[in-house]
């Protein structure tokens, strides 16, 4: 078997035996084409259109918010409008949990704003309650003034401990902007990630739970915001004649084609969630008899992960670091990843107030690893992925 397989072909060949196992490649269900090749046919190539608004349909009534779901080029786009929609400007203070991808906290510096970063819970890894609270009181005392929103991350699927972050944020009257970028079909209490917080925030690029090769929506409160978001999307053009701006506009709506892209990837949607929950069980069973390696687990019955990424935690008294494994398995042209290094740890942010809630995310980075989790995978791959765990392990 040739060893260089094109991007493509690892795709399109997923039940084909590969030497290559990648963290999550996007995974078409079939239709996708289909649409495409109708916003062709009817010549909607343009960045509105009758996929954008049947996939928005799909989204809405997928996460329980329909009419308020509005597709748009990024995730990090529907986190900047989100911002924009909460009123955060110059001058003002944006909480974000530490532990994320740095797309959750570059918005708030696109806006003229300050970050302050929250530390986690090793409960969900996400952002501490406890904390937040008393980074809240801490700004005001210093400050004189309440943060403008607050955004918790469900990072790699996994639910925030969304009753007590949102009792917080009631608590003080100020608003959440959900990052549910990496957790669509994950629920917390029966109910969809995403749709908790005031605005919500999914992606669709290419290495999510879904792709429309670049992409992402706003979950909105109602009607009217959403209808406001795509105003700021499309440039923040008045109702005139003529072009006319009150407001600075952006150009974040999502392409009629991608969002074709976006239907077929929806009719598969579930059997993908479905999916990644399997491989997530397999490495657990496989796992279960490697001394000092534990698989993130849903912490109890309420959270119900996605499983995006499946994650291990590797005990430091085995005496190999995660980075030593990761590069054993790259030698075996498997790809895994060190797990987020925390926002309050990145240059880019070192002028950031940190509240930590005893360190927990430094201690993940230094002891976590991502597996290959794609809904592509087959069994083999998974089995020949643990099996390189255990002897690098050894
Ligand atoms: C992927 C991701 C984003 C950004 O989404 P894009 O669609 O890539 O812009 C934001 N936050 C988190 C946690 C992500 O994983």
């Amino acid at each position: 078997m040739q060893k260089k397989r094109t991007f493509a072909a690892s795709i399109l060949h997923t039940t084909e035996m590969t030497d290559s196992i990648k963290l999550s490649l996007p995974h078409m269900g079939g239709s996708e084409q289909h649409w495409i090749n109708e916003a062709f046919r009817t010549g909607w190539v343009v960045p509105l259109g009758p996929n954008v608004d049947e996939f928005e349909r799909l989204l809405g009534e997928y996460i329980g918010a329909p009419g308020r779901v509005v597709a748009l080029s990024a995730g990090t786009a529907a986190l900047h409008l989100g911002l924009v929609m909460l009123g955060v400007g110059k001058g003002d203070e944006v909480i974000c949990q530490s532990f994320t991808f740095s797309a959750s906290a570059n918005p708030i510096l696109y806006q003229g704003a300050s970050p302050v970063f929250v530390g986690s819970e090793s409960y969900t890894w996400n952002m501490d309650p406890a904390a937040l609270d008393a980074c809240i009181a801490d700004r005001v005392r210093l400050t004189g003034r309440k943060p403008k929103a607050i955004i918790p991350v469900h990072l790699y699927g996994m639910p925030v401990k969304m009753d007590e972050i949102m009792e917080v944020a009631q608590k003080w009257d100020i608003p959440a902007l959900e990052d549910a970028a990496e957790a669509l079909g994950s629920e917390y209490k029966g109910k969809k990630c995403g749709s908790f917080g005031r605005y919500g925030a999914l992606s669709f690029n290419g290495n999510k739970i879904i792709t429309t090769s670049g992409g992402g929506a706003l979950v909105c409160p109602d009607e009217q915001s959403a209808a406001r978001v795509k105003f700021y999307a499309t440039q923040a053009r008045e109702n005139r004649p003529y072009y006319y701006h009150e407001v600075v506009g952006y150009n974040y709506r999502m392409s009629n084609v991608c969002a074709g892209i976006g239907i077929g990837q929806m009719e598969v949607l579930p059997e993908r969630v479905e999916r990644r929950r399997a491989i997530h069980a397999l490495y657990t069973e496989l796992l279960a008899s490697v001394p000092g390696v534990k698989v993130m687990q849903n912490p109890s019955a309420a959270y119900d992960s996605n499983f995006w990424l499946s994650t291990i935690l590797i005990d430091p008294t085995l005496g190999r670091t995660p980075d030593e494994v990761r590069l054993a398995l790259a030698a075996e042209d498997i790809e895994t990843r060190l797990l987020w290094r925390p926002m309050h740890m990145q240059p880019v942010f070192a002028d950031a107030p940190y509240y930590s809630a005893g360190g927990v995310e430094e201690r993940l980075f230094d002891h976590g690893l991502c597996l290959p989790s794609g809904s592509v995978l087959t069994d083999q791959q998974v089995e020949r992925t643990a099996d390189a765990i255990r002897r690098a392990l050894q």
